[in-house]
């Protein structure tokens, strides 16, 4: 088995859609990115990376490549499990933690396990989500960003 853990922060602007875990959340303002600026899924995606020991997002989906403008972050995660499967591994459970003060996630933490577990084609019972404030301390805490923490646990494929 190993274990890799991811981290990403995104701020906050006017103009773009909110979009975490694959879904879109109705908010006042949305994450600023060269993708979808899904910080949920970039830190799954640097947990999996590092638990394979294979550098981090940026060097499998560099943002100054144009391909990667504006694409659904889900298409990386997929192309991270199929990397994940070309190694001979699988994914035992992903757990996160979103830390943001508004708005509230409760309301789409099971879609967003729904769509991370479907790009992964692992069980929703093995992707875990969760939601935290930051005592208004800090950018995340007074609303100008929401940062995302996750770990993976792998094991190879027999
Ligand atoms: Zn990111």
């Amino acid at each position: 088995m190993r274990i890799g853990q991811g981290y990403d922060i995104h701020i906050f602007v006017e103009n773009r859609k909110f979009i975490l875990g694959g879904v879109e959340i109705p908010y006042e303002k949305g994450l600023l990115g060269h993708s979808d600026a899904d910080a949920l899924i970039h830190s799954i995606i640097d947990s999996i990376f590092g638990a394979l020991n294979l550098g981090d997002i940026g060097e499998h989906f560099p943002d100054s490549d144009i391909k990667y403008k504006d694409i659904s972050s889900l298409e990386l995660l997929t192309k991270t499990g199929e990397i994940l499967k070309e190694k001979g591994y699988k994914i035992i459970n992903i757990d996160s933690t979103i830390i943001l003060e508004k708005p509230k996630l409760s309301p789409y933490k099971k879609l967003m396990a729904k769509n991370i577990s479907a790009a992964l084609n692992i069980k929703e019972e093995d992707v875990s989500i969760k939601g935290k404030t930051k005592e208004k301390q800090d950018s995340a805490g007074s609303g100008k960003s929401v940062e995302v923490y996750s770990v993976c646990l792998i094991e190879k494929n027999l």
